[in-house]
């Protein structure tokens, strides 16, 4: 028996969760993330596994995105105390990921029970600060090509995914006495064939099944430079004193923008403009792009000298507390404000918008994708009201969206990724996308490629020993 059971981002684009187990021991999970969204989705974080804890002997880390590990201190609250396998920049971006996590879990608990908004009263957080710390000793880290040797005769084998610093793709092996061994290879986020600054992707490696994402698995990125889709929305802004509030990912989409910015204004394209990073973990990861040179094209020199660190700026400035954040909320436009959550589902940018939505000289840029059920959605679709923190918000802001910017592969950048393998897999399962982009994929899968292509559904099992 070599199964394969899935526990998350399953018809969903979010709580990647995989259980690979064989009948003679514990198994382990393949990513742990947490599911994001509106309240269908995210209660699914609160019901319970429909694997014993007890079972995972192990844990194997994509990425440092909430989505892929995000529900570790969950399970490490109802008692699992294995290692948790991660390259060392997840590891350290993980840190930052999951103590803010934590945080904000309190935080909202705290809050629906001071408003009056929990459904279940007292509202408790799914994990507290003390579970993240647990969690981060749990940390074990892999090195990216060498072979993680685990029970049951099983090797994990990471490899670049170009998606996010420290991301990987993870090629799964089972070797047999009698057999030929079998592999499974998940593509974990996969990034742009041009990504902005991270070094691209490796080719996808053989292996008897794929299962792979599909976020945007029907749809072709626009092809304009990143740069001046942004430049022409800061121009707009600043000749409208407006103040151009981005919601963005703490992890690489700020830095992202920050050194698009620093290279508009350094070349001349925009003036020199206030920034603001309101994000304490934006604040963190930024500091630790500095100690991983390999992960991306910045020389050592660059990131060591204020002055030409790529990242950097003299008009921008980073919130040290809560109370500076506020203070923001005073600014006179043209100014940008960066801030997590990227879909606005939680973070600093909910007082941000509950405090700029209803204003004519705000801009909203929201920059990358907005899952269905979240803040970010709705405002991309143009509701004109919106519910945050039981208020109801008008949207008076004007709403564009940079469609250049995203840290997945398009369907044709997914599709010249699986060509890359140098033999047709047995299957290939597509998660990690709505139904309609793995419809999409799919449809062309078989058309281009002629492979099986299965949509597997939230808990369904295969036995990959078939
Ligand atoms: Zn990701």
């Amino acid at each position: 028996m070599f199964n394969i059971h899935f526990l998350g981002a399953a018809g969903q684009v979010t709580g990647s969760k995989y259980f690979i187990y064989s009948s003679t021991s514990r198994g382990f999970l393949l990513d742990c993330g947490l599911f994001q969204g509106p309240p269908e989705l995210s209660v699914m974080n609160r019901l319970p596994l429909p694997i014993p804890i007890g079972a995972i002997g192990n844990v194997l880390i994509t990425h440092a995105h909430l989505d892929h590990l995000g529900y570790l201190p969950y399970i490490v609250r109802n008692g699992y105390n294995g290692n948790i396998y991660a390259t060392e920049a997840t590891i350290e971006v993980g840190e930052y990921v999951l103590r803010d996590s934590a945080k904000l879990q309190e935080e909202d608990a705290l809050n629906a029970n001071k408003h009056g908004w929990a459904k279940h009263k007292p509202a408790i957080p799914l994990y507290t600060s003390e579970d993240a710390e647990k969690t981060i000793t749990l940390f074990q880290q892999v090195q990216r090509y060498k072979k993680k040797i685990l029970p049951d005769n099983i090797s994990a084998e990471y490899l670049n995914a170009g998606h996010i610093l420290g991301s990987c793709s993870i090629r799964i092996e089972k070797r047999y006495d009698d057999r030929e061994p079998l592999s499974v290879l998940f593509s974990g986020d996969i990034g742009r064939k041009h990504p902005i600054y991270l070094k691209p992707k490796d080719a996808a490696p053989q292996a008897d099944y794929v299962v792979c994402e599909s976020t945007y698995g029907d749809r072709l990125h626009k092809a304009v430079d990143p740069k001046d889709e942004l430049r022409d929305v800061v121009l707009d802004a600043i000749k409208s004193k407006s103040m151009l509030i981005i919601p963005a990912f703490a992890v690489d989409r700020s830095q992202e923008l920050l050194f698009c910015l620093n290279a508009l204004m350094r070349d001349g394209q925009i003036p020199i403009i206030d920034t603001y990073i309101d994000s304490p973990m934006a604040t963190g990861v930024t500091d630790v792009y500095g100690k991983f040179s390999e992960e991306h094209t910045f020389t050592q020199q660059e990131l060591s000298e204020p002055d030409k660190n790529p990242l950097l700026f003299k008009s921008l400035k980073f919130t040290k507390n809560p109370e500076d954040s506020k203070r923001l909320n005073d600014l006179n436009g043209p100014a940008i404000i960066i801030s997590a959550s990227g879909m606005a589902t939680g973070g600093r940018v909910m007082h941000h918008l509950i405090n700029r939505l209803p204003k004519t000289d705000t801009v909203v840029l929201l920059t990358g994708y907005q899952a269905e059920g979240t803040l970010g959605r709705a405002l991309l679709e143009g509701e004109k009201f919106v519910h945050i923190h039981g208020q109801q918000i008008p949207v008076k802001a004007t709403i564009k969206t940079l469609n250049s910017y995203s840290g997945h592969a398009d369907q044709g950048e997914i599709m010249e990724w699986l060509k890359t393998m140098p033999k047709a897999p047995k299957k290939i399962f597509l998660t990690h996308g709505e139904d309609k982009a793995r419809l999409g994929l799919k449809a062309k899968i078989e058309s281009d490629l002629n492979w099986n292509v299965e949509m597997p559904h939230l808990g369904w099992s295969f036995d990959l020993e078939q």
